[in-house]
């Protein structure tokens, strides 16, 4: 037997936990619905707040990727999303991964993952952890500074060298130049140590910031990375690799691409030999995953005396206060770490998913389940005014940076994650790249939740 089975639309592979295979018109809104009864039927927890992942989407970005960037291959920045369904699907489908540390080397290792598919990209790591990459085989590397050249000599001289230079981040959501990447004016000494040392360094890499809203940087940075090549060249180096970092957006992707393509022509006409790699993380994920969070509670917001408000006074202002189960010490961190603003749609209301879409809608904050005041998912958002506890709001675009750093503070478990492959003619695809990986890797029914 092939040993798939299924279910209605759900689709049981040996070492996964179910997925939905779903029908060829369904959205991830009616994915999560669905997903909804998967969650809810007969659990303890039945109020437990869930994502849904449509692993679909994870690999509509990969075709869409290689539409548009066929030279660049994506080492995917697994800090942003580690699910091991998504590691999966990714290392099927041939990515490379950039890891920040050995436990994310040693997420990816296990799925089968050729070492040289691996870049650390992490320009200060600690010696134990260099050494590691030794042992593991992980030789490609970025370092930004001397102190790093001298560890990266004493534990792991045959390392592969990437130096990462400093751009222009000021246009991204999350700068990430104000902690790495050398200035251009450093490059030359840093170059000069490396020779010294007789390290062998082989490229230039770049991250222009996550969540970059302005393509324009790119071209900047590859010109910045132009520059680094012929300081690599005067330092007696043959540079062959071109990293053009993270920090690309669902929204501006195809204008993005096209900036940098046109860069790279413009700067690298003359590139047989030259590899070029990119470490996307958010444009892979964010958008596959949905949060659904049962409302736990309801109130009314506090008056200045301290007293509880009786009526709406002022419109704009929340008259009712929802809270969740999940919140910023969970999934909704990116609030806070990824300067994100979630916004609830109704997902069901008195166990009907069907909002009428003429129902009045009240101004409404929406609050986290623990005892600390920060944890507000929004301050002021429109709601129904009929929503009830037991009611679930759900939350798009929460597959970057959100699962990854959620906490347990207050014993509140992270959501779990149900899988999904969207319907469509890509769901096909989806299931065979994941039997693939999980069965020939692993097996032995392991419960990814
Ligand atoms: N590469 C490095 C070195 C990063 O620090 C990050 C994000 O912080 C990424 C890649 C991924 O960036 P993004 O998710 O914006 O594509």
């Amino acid at each position: 037997s092939s040993g798939v089975s299924h279910v209605d639309d759900q689709v049981t592979i040996p070492g996964l936990p179910a997925l939905y295979h779903g029908h060829p018109d369904i959205h991830l809104r009616n994915g999560v619905m669905r997903a909804h009864h998967l969650a809810t039927d007969g659990e303890p927890d039945a109020e437990k707040a869930f994502f849904v992942a449509d692993l679909s989407y994870v690999f509509q970005q990969h075709l869409r990727w290689k539409r548009n960037l066929p030279e660049i291959t994506p080492f995917f920045a697994i800090k942003c999303n580690p699910d091991p369904y998504v590691l999966r699907l990714l290392a099927a489908l041939g990515t490379g991964f950039d890891c920040a540390s050995n436990g994310e080397i040693s997420q990816v290792l296990p799925l089968g993952v050729d070492p040289s598919r691996i870049i650390f990209a992490n320009p200060c790591k600690a010696t134990s952890f260099i050494r590691q990459s030794a042992r593991a085989g992980v030789d490609m590397m970025t370092f930004d500074n001397t102190d790093e050249l001298y560890k990266i000599a004493r534990v792991h001289p045959r390392a592969k060298l990437v130096v990462r230079i400093l751009t222009d981040d000021s246009k991204s959501l999350c700068r990430l130049g104000l902690k790495f990447g050398a200035p251009l004016v450093t490059v030359p000494a840093l170059l000069a140590k490396a020779k010294e040392l007789d390290l062998n360094v082989i490229g230039v890499s770049f991250h222009v910031g996550s969540g970059c809203y302005d393509s324009s940087a790119f071209s900047d940075a590859v010109m910045r990375a132009r520059m680094a090549f012929d300081m690599g060249k005067d330092a007696g180096y043959e540079f062959n690799l071109l990293d053009v970092g993270g920090g690309f957006e669902d929204e501006t992707f195809e204008a993005t691409a096209a900036i940098l393509k046109d860069a790279i022509n413009y700067h690298f006409p003359d590139r047989a030999k030259l590899r070029i790699i990119a470490e996307p993380g958010r444009y892979f994920v964010a958008k596959a995953f949905s949060l659904a969070t049962n409302i736990i509670a309801r109130r009314a917001p506090p008056t200045h005396d301290g007293g509880s408000q009786d009526g709406e006074t002022d419109p704009e202002q929340p008259s009712v206060m929802y809270y969740i189960n999940d919140g910023v010490y969970g999934a909704f961190n990116c609030i806070l770490f990824d300067h994100q603003s979630p916004q609830p749609y109704v997902l069901s209301m008195n166990g009907s998913f069907h909002v009428p879409a003429s129902i009045p809608m009240h101004s409404s904050s929406v609050w986290g389940p623990t005892c600390d005041s920060i944890d507000c998912v929004c301050a002021v958002t429109k709601l129904p005014s009929t929503l009830q506890v037991g009611d679930w709001l759900a939350f798009d675009n929460m597959g970057a940076y959100t699962v990854c750093a959620a906490s347990q503070f207050n014993g509140f478990q992270v959501s779990n994650v149900i899988y999904t492959t969207g319907g469509g003619p890509l769901s096909g695809e989806v299931r065979r790249a994941l039997k693939m990986f999980s069965i020939a890797k692993d097996g032995n029914g392991e419960d990814c939740a």
